[in-house]
């Protein structure tokens, strides 16, 4: 935790009185009640058939790796550029996710990075405790989360993401019940699906994607800056398809990588370079080795620049920058 987050008393009954959003609450309540209570009761009568399992354990690959590389290292970093097929792709496996439009999710990310800490600016400090950056910051209207999209101007002239925002409501509920009961009906075992496939992969795909904001600002390691609460942790790397190294993240989120060395587990890093090879993602941004040991030398209190841009001094392109196919 950082030493000392500025709070102010004044402040505080003011960004306390924020009013609840109970879609928000009924929604999670919901998940997690049928998750929790109506998954194991059903197994526990009835069982459950392999293709369930199999089913849950695909959309939750494909969910969690569209936050990772679609919404997060695309869209939020523009770490590298994908042709419109993938971004298609992501595009509509991160409306299954269910955390919201893109341009709201990069919104609230960008303003986490540019504010990190600070407990009236970024939308889930951790400073505020594990509940708050955990779950918390999404149950009220808070301030630090405002539906101000200033900082995404460059995403508004990006039809896909436009599309997805303005369907965003039909095209999530329409996906998290379509999929389910489109498998159901072609394997014969719809509530099946329902509750493993739908329910029970919504809050595993929740829950990995929340410890970023939460216990990788808590528990881990800080070798490449102290500025800032944000930790590198390998079991939540395991857990979030490489985005536990958040400590180097925060250091350099310009990077297509979290987890910098060959060995360490990225597997969002590993698909974005093997889409490479076949032209659907191009010009992956790399810190040089120049910016890391910079950087780890002085433990600068801010992140480092936030948005990937081609004439960033010390990024490069990593690999060629034909145009994708
Ligand atoms: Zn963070
Ligand atoms: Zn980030």
């Amino acid at each position: 935790m950082k030493a000392n987050p500025v709070f102010d008393a004044a402040r505080e009954v003011e960004f306390r009185k924020a009013n609840k959003r109970w879609d928000i609450i009924g929604m999670f309540a919901g998940t997690t009640a049928v998750a929790l209570i109506g998954v194991p009761l059903y197994g526990y009568f009835y069982g459950f058939t392999a293709s369930a399992w199999i089913a849950f354990g695909v959309l939750f690959v494909m969910c969690n790796m569209a936050i990772t590389t679609g919404y997060h290292r695309l869209w939020s970093h523009k770490t590298f550029n994908a042709h419109w097929s993938v971004r298609v792709f992501l595009m509509l496996t991160g409306a299954l996710a269910l955390e919201n439009s893109i341009l709201k999710w990069v919104s609230d990310h960008r303003r986490h990075h540019g504010h990190v800490d600070d407990p009236y600016k970024d939308p889930y400090a951790a400073t505020r405790g594990f509940w708050f950056s955990h779950m918390g910051w999404m149950l009220r209207d808070y301030s630090s989360a405002p539906m101000d999209f200033s900082n995404v101007k460059d995403l508004e002239k990006e039809p896909i993401v436009m599309w997805q925002h303005k369907y965003y409501l039909p095209l999530a509920v329409g996906l998290n019940v379509g999929v389910p009961l489109g498998l159901g009906f072609g394997f014969g075992n719809v509530l099946e699906m329902f509750l493993v496939a739908g329910f029970f992969r919504l809050i595993v795909t929740h829950h990995t994607t929340f410890f970023i904001n939460s216990l990788a600002h808590i528990i881990g390691r800080r070798p490449w800056s102290t500025g800032n609460t944000a930790r590198d942790n390998f079991i939540l790397a395991l857990l979030t398809f490489g985005e536990g190294y958040h400590n180097y993240h925060h250091a350099h989120p310009g990077d297509y990588r979290n987890g910098i060395r060959f060995w360490h587990w990225d597997p969002s890093k590993w698909a974005i370079r093997f889409l490479s090879f076949f032209g659907l993602t191009r010009d992956l941004r790399t810190a040089t080795p120049q910016v890391h040991r910079r950087r780890q030398k002085t433990s600068h209190p801010k992140d480092g620049s936030l948005v990937a841009k081609t004439s960033t001094v010390g990024v490069n392109s990593s690999v060629s920058s034909r145009p994708a196919a």
